[in-house]
């Protein structure tokens, strides 16, 4: 039986939150899209909209408005706008406020499966995307011309054509692997158990970032009354964290969150991710362009993963909008570079500061203890320095794409 074949401006292999949200700006503006999975595509199903609660920045926030996803999403969103930074046993913290940076919030925090929930409903009423999923990914290759794809989809082999191919399938990218593009990895030896906590009250607003013995516990407000607790720890102290009982886990977190914490009504079931640095040595080739984890998978500590995807994926939307109106295709090796340059700092940087962090915060030598005691004291006394780290954190360094500034994007096909 002969093999169907499809075409397509753009091919998006992952349909995860940054291949989806990816798939929903490129449709707007007017480009075909195949956005492939391999699970079958619903929130409740997928790994990538799993337990997690994410925290975004503000900017974030508007790039998922000015794509029509937010207004959805808001119900179940909580604006934070204090972020406590604190040090076990030493003095130091200090308070990073919204309305010092005179901002309404630095950021928000929402369930994954809700973003998952959102962008499936908005991917089906859009008539330029085809889901195809669950799939299998046979081969991808490029010519001078397009990307081709083989798939298994329904018992069926098929082959998809497109101008480019988009790899947005997360930390263990198969299309990275195709291609064979390398990567440079960083076992921290650490993990991250997340676990939502029922807490008797729930300051409005506040988030937590508390460095203990044992790693790092990041605590984020959630519409409920209570906190999502992501304690990114030594692989050992993971493997009790998620042994332990309710009880155990919650006199735990009450002992290295001190009183911060209310009375923990209830501990929810506890998850475990696996923590590395892992760099793509290289993100695009002619007709190829890899974003997200598939990219660049970080740290959780500061909780940039998803936003720094999201600077990726307008920035692509907009270089790609922009070539198409100078007469170019999605695929061409001079526009990609483009996207490439643009974003290779951001990325350089979000890599450094989080990964600064973990190596700052995870060294009991007692120069660092001191040069982190330092960080900490000139971050609460300098007003400038503050004021780096909150837009470092909430994605306001460098250039910004134009959706992340509330401008909407072009729908107007000119080629
Ligand atoms: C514990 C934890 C907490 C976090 N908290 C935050 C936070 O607070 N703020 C923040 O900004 N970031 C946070 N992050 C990071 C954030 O979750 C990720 O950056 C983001 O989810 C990346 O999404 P992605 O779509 O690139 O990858 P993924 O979520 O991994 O999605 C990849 C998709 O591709 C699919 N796929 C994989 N292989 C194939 C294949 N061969 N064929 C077809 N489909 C395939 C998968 O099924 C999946 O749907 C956190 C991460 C962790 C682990």
């Amino acid at each position: 039986m002969d093999t169907a074949i499809e075409q397509y401006d753009i091919a998006i292999v992952g349909a995860g939150a940054v291949g989806g949200t990816l798939a929903c700006a490129l449709a707007q503006a007017g480009f075909s899209v195949a956005l492939i999975e391999k699970t079958a595509v619903s929130a409740e199903q997928q790994p990538a909209f799993d337990e997690r609660h994410l925290g975004f920045s503000r900017s974030t926030k508007v790039a998922l408005d000015g794509l029509g996803l937010w207004q959805a999403m808001s119900s179940q969103a909580v604006a934070v706008s204090r972020i406590h930074v604190s040090s076990k046993g030493r003095f130091g913290s200090v308070m990073m406020n919204a309305e010092d940076e005179g901002l309404e919030s630095l950021g928000y925090v929402l369930p994954a499966r809700e973003i998952g929930r959102v962008l499936h409903e908005t991917i089906a009423q859009q008539g330029n995307i085809q889901v195809i999923a669950p799939a299998r990914l046979l081969s991808a290759v490029t010519t001078r011309k397009t990307a081709i794809i083989e798939l298994e989809h329904q018992g069926e082999q098929m082959e998809i054509h497109a101008g480019l191919l988009v790899g947005a399938d997360g930390a263990e990218s198969q299309v990275r692997e195709l291609f064979h593009i390398g990567t440079s990895r960083w076992e921290y030896d650490q993990s991250a158990v997340i676990a939502n906590l029922d807490t008797d009250s729930v300051e409005s607003g506040l988030a937590y970032e508390r460095f203990i013995d044992d790693g790092a516990i990041a605590l984020l407000p959630r519409s409920e009354a209570g906190y999502a607790a992501v304690c990114s720890v030594a692989n050992d102290v993971a493997d009790r964290l998620m042994e332990m009982d309710d009880r155990s886990f919650a006199a735990y977190m009450r002992e290295n969150l001190g009183s911060r914490l209310a009375a923990i009504a209830e501990v929810g079931k506890r998850f475990r991710f696996p923590l590395a640095l892992v760099r793509s040595t290289e993100v695009v080739r002619e007709h190829l362009v890899l974003v997200g984890n598939a990219a660049h998978y970080i740290h959780p500590v500061a909780a940039q993963g998803f936003n720094l995807s999201m600077r990726d994926v307008t920035a692509l939307a907009e270089v790609l909008i922009k070539a198409r109106a100078r007469g170019h295709l999605p695929g061409e090796l001079s526009v990609l570079q483009e996207y490439n340059n643009w974003r290779k700092q951001d990325e350089r940087i979000m890599v450094v500061f989080t990964d600064g962090l973990i190596r700052l915060f995870d060294n009991p030598l007692l120069p660092v203890v001191f040069l982190r005691q330092k960080g900490l004291m000139a971050l609460r006394h300098f007003p400038r320095v503050r004021n780096l780290f909150t837009r470092a954190v909430t994605g306001r360094l460098g250039k910004q794409a134009a959706l992340m500034r509330g401008v909407q994007l072009s729908s107007n096909r000119q080629s």
